[in-house]
């Protein structure tokens, strides 16, 4: 076996194979200080030098000490920092190593103030690069011995510091995007909890307090409000929720800004917040100190809706309050654009409802009048067969045209929540024959040749309902029945007590409902499009109105129904709490 001369000689072995450990350490972590405290005491360690310090660049280009330690791993001290400023700046600004092994007697050094006053002898200072950029420097002394550091050192420390510099770049940008992650989905979830306060509210004002609220809370403003644009031949804003300082003011701000206030309009028309610091305020009153503000508008496909403005007295907002005022004007936006059609739905709803209040009232007297003539035309005869008929039949319009009249009434009544309900205890087995027995139902049934049944316990407790609802409730029912069935089948209606209700079931044997129909059945409108139903005269309204009859008396209804099998409607109606027996 011949014996191989080693390539590297057993000195220089140990310190590439401590320079192999400590890359392997630096890649241990993401943690930036972390990373540079590995870094640090490495670099100690590998040129064994008395203290050790890093200093990196700031965003400003400034260059910061970020870790100052000594042989022992022990932080060091601020006014300990006696370094070579001169080495430093040196090598942060050619991007060149330094190495001196007597800094005093160093022709290079030895007049510079720091290396007098503090007594530096051994000093050995490399850049730290990153990606073609100098990052910082990396910088070791022995204030003690001369001659501590050689080329050999340098060349070390500048193999290390190679690696350190990309280990320190990928722990600050890792770091960095953390933080930012971090900050990120905290905004994300405050922007979750903003929304579902913003969505629960219905009125502008509502809205615009929320906004206001979290304004307020999160750019840590004194004072703040909320305008909203009047549409006009002149635009103009509307406070519409201020609060703070600024409060006593708000109103004659809104008055103040008609047409746009330019610094306004300058938001409006960017369609980005603008900061102003103090004394360039956007809207400084006479006699008022000027504040620091932030503007946001409140657009909505590119068109302002309303504004967002807050304010401090003194302090300036930074970027990240102007920030999230914009975010938040975005999200308040589709708020306050819902908040408007709300309100414009609610107007037209009034107004419809205000209509046909109107209209069925005024429609009222000429049909009766109609009515009362046509009994009297009849009253005054003779008349022969077929004017009988035609009065017949005027009289037969006019009476479908005020049933019309009167669901379309109650229906606008319930809508505007101007419905009535009067609730007593009632006997229903006073109350319900009465119902039935009203001439009009009786002589349409027994033109078809149908009776009507009524089956009601001995026991039946009271129930708390409107006597004359519940009686349109039974009628509309019964005529349904009547109507949707042949000739001679027979109409029933029970009654039963369970629990705390009364179940009331209007029975028929006639053409029964499709499954698809049932579906739809208690809509406005809605008739089903077979013929048998079809030739019966109606409106589509009476089961949409007897639905909402039983349920502002705290009941409900349903329906079971087969075609050509019949149908039973059943209702329940509370029974009436001093019928309650304890066991109920
Ligand atoms: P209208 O009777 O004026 O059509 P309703 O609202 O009372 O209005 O009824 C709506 C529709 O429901 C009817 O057109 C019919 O198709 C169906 N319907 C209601 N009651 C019955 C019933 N007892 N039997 C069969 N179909 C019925």
């Amino acid at each position: 076996m011949t014996k191989t001369r080693p390539l590297v000689s057993s000195a220089e072995h140990a310190r590439l194979a401590a320079l192999y450990q400590v890359s392997h350490a630096l890649g241990a972590s993401l943690n930036l200080d972390e990373t540079l405290r590995i870094v640090m005491d490495s670099a100690i360690r590998l040129t064994r030098a008395e203290r050790g310090f890093l200093m990196l660049f700031d965003p400003t280009g400034a260059l910061v000490f970020r870790v100052a330690r000594d042989a022992h791993g022990e932080p060091l001290e601020e006014r300990q920092f006696e370094i070579s400023r001169t080495v430093v700046n040196q090598v942060a600004q050619t991007g060149t190593p330094v190495v001196t092994t007597d800094a005093r007697n160093d022709p290079r050094f030895a007049k510079h103030d720091s290396i007098i006053t503090f007594a530096l002898r051994s000093i050995l200072a490399v850049p730290l690069k990153a990606r073609g950029q100098i990052t910082g420097v990396l910088y070791v002394d022995n204030k003690a011995r001369n001659a501590l550091f050689g080329q050999e050192d340098l060349d070390l420390l500048g193999a290390f510091a190679g690696q350190a510099a990309v280990a320190i770049e990928n722990a600050r940008l890792y770091t960095q995007t953390d933080q930012a992650l971090a900050a990120r989905l905290a905004e994300l979830q405050t922007m979750q909890t903003i929304d579902r306060e913003l969505n629960t509210a219905l009125e502008t004002a509502q809205v615009a307090g929320v906004m206001l609220g979290w304004a307020l809370r999160r750019a840590q403003a004194e004072g703040g409000w909320v305008g909203v644009m009047e549409d006009g031949p002149e635009p103009q804003l509307r406070v519409v929720a201020g609060s703070g300082p600024a409060v006593s003011d708000q109103f004659a701000l809104g008055a103040l800004v008609s047409p746009y206030h330019p610094r306004l309009q300058m938001a409006f028309t960017t369609g980005s917040s603008q900061k102003f610091g103090p004394g360039t305020a956007p809207l400084g009153l006479a006699g008022r100190a000027a504040p620091a503000a932030v503007v946001a508008p409140l657009l909505r496909e590119g068109r302002p809706l309303a504004v967002i403005v807050v304010e401090r007295q003194r302090r300036p907002f930074d970027q990240a309050a102007a920030d999230f005022l914009m975010r938040l004007a975005d999200h308040a936006a589709i708020a306050l654009e819902n908040a408007r059609l709300y309100a414009a739905l609610k107007q037209a709803n009034d107004t419809k409802s205000e209509f046909v209040r109107t209209v069925s009232h005024e429609l009222k007297i000429p049909m009766t009048s109609i009515k009362g003539y046509t009994d009297l035309l009849k009253m005054v005869g003779p008349l022969n067969e077929q004017q009988e008929q035609f009065i017949g039949t005027i009289r037969n319009n006019v009476e479908r045209m005020s049933l019309l009249v009167s669901d379309l009434a109650d229906i606008s009544r319930m809508e505007s929540g101007r419905l009535k309900i009067d609730l007593r205890a009632l006997d229903l087995r006073a109350v319900l024959p009465e119902a039935l027995n009203q001439s009009q139902l009786r002589s349409a049934m027994a033109a078809k040749q149908q009776s009507l049944a009524l089956e009601l316990p001995p026991d039946l407790p009271l129930v708390l309902a409107d006597e004359a609802r519940l009686g349109q409730i039974i009628t509309n029912l019964i005529s349904n029945a009547y109507k949707y069935s042949p000739p001679g089948a027979p109409v029933t209606v029970a009654a039963q007590a369970e629990g705390g209700l009364v179940r009331l079931s209007v029975i028929d044997h006639g053409y029964g409902i499709a499954p698809a129909d049932q579906a739809k059945l208690f809509t406005q409108f809605f008739r089903s499009e077979e013929p048998n139903i079809r030739e019966q005269t109606g409106w589509g309204l009476g089961l949409h109105i007897t639905k909402r009859l039983v349920e502002l008396q705290g009941g409900q209804i349903n329906v079971q129904s087969a075609p050509g099998q019949g149908s039973t409607f059943a209702f329940t109606v509370p029974i009436a709490p001093s019928a309650l027996t304890p066991g109920d």
